[in-house]
């Protein structure tokens, strides 16, 4: 379980005893972020939606859709382990399907979710973070989303337009000393990839240097370096950890 902390004094110190924010942190690459943060020392909230939260992490629940759900559990974790220092917005779904196929809905809930729940859970926490001049933001973003994936106009379209929300807020949060950056990640072994079919999958790989699926621990060490004190020049990157897929993007 988490404890108190007010929250100051820790400006040179790396990955300290933070108080840690991730969206979606219940399952696949935020649980294994909130893991690692976790044992960094970290005060870590996980936000989930549906379900029990992690054992032995504090959860706060959070739909990401909802903007009195957001509000509530910032307040939730804010009381708890003191304003929010880092946050990782995680949370993401996929609603694939070609083009034609589909629906309005399927469009706007992959929107929804994948870029105005960022938008949300970012203006929350940088509202803080401007005050205290000090804070780090990782959004998840794909290399899937830069290089195009058949099926994936709606969640591909969300996951770089992250990349301009992102530099813009980079140049609102930088003379504050607050960074934000994003990780995009290959094709990563959790419940989203297990919908691909096998076909797609060698199509994948093939375009994979190191030919095999990330895990999500591979992801939250990038995460938790983007996150920690010696980031503090780097804002506004995209930094891929795809295995390579993601070369040059
Ligand atoms: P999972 O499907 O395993 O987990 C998604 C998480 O997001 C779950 O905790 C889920 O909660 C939560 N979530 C979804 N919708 C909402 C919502 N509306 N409000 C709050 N929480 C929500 O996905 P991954 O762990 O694989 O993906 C995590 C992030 O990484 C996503 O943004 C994804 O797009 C990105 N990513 C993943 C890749 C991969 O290969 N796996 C590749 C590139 C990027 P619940 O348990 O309630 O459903």
């Amino acid at each position: 379980m988490s404890h108190r902390n007010n929250g100051n004094n820790r400006n040179n110190e790396e990955s300290m005893s933070r108080s840690v924010f991730i969206t979606g942190g219940n399952r696949g690459i935020g649980l294994a972020i909130a893991r690692a943060m976790a044992a960094d020392g970290d005060r870590v909230a996980v936000g989930y939606r549906s379900g029990e939260p992690p054992e032995g992490l504090f959860g706060v629940r959070c739909e990401v859709t909802d903007p009195a759900s957001v509000d509530a559990a910032y307040e939730t974790v804010e009381a708890e382990q003191g304003p929010v220092e880092v946050l990782v917005a995680n949370a993401g779904i996929t609603r694939d399907t070609l083009l034609l196929r589909m629906s309005d809905e399927a469009f706007d809930d992959v929107l929804e979710t994948n870029l105005k729940g960022v938008f949300r859970t970012v203006r929350k926490a940088a509202s803080g973070m401007l005050a205290a001049r000090r804070g780090r933001i990782v959004l998840l973003s794909s290399a899937l989303g830069f290089l195009g994936s058949p099926g994936q106009t709606n969640y591909a379209a969300t996951k770089t337009a992250m990349v301009g929300f992102a530099r813009s807020l980079a140049w609102e949060l930088g003379s504050r000393g607050v960074t934000i950056n994003l990780v995009a990640p290959g094709i990563i072994d959790t419940a989203m990839t297990q919908e691909l079919s096998d076909r797609r999958m060698r199509d994948v790989m093939r375009m994979t240097s190191l030919n095999r699926p990330g895990t999500p621990e591979e992801v939250a060490a990038a995460v938790r370096f983007l996150a920690g004190e010696s980031a503090g020049y780097i804002t506004g990157a995209v930094l891929p950890v795809g295995g390579g897929i993601g070369m040059g993007i």
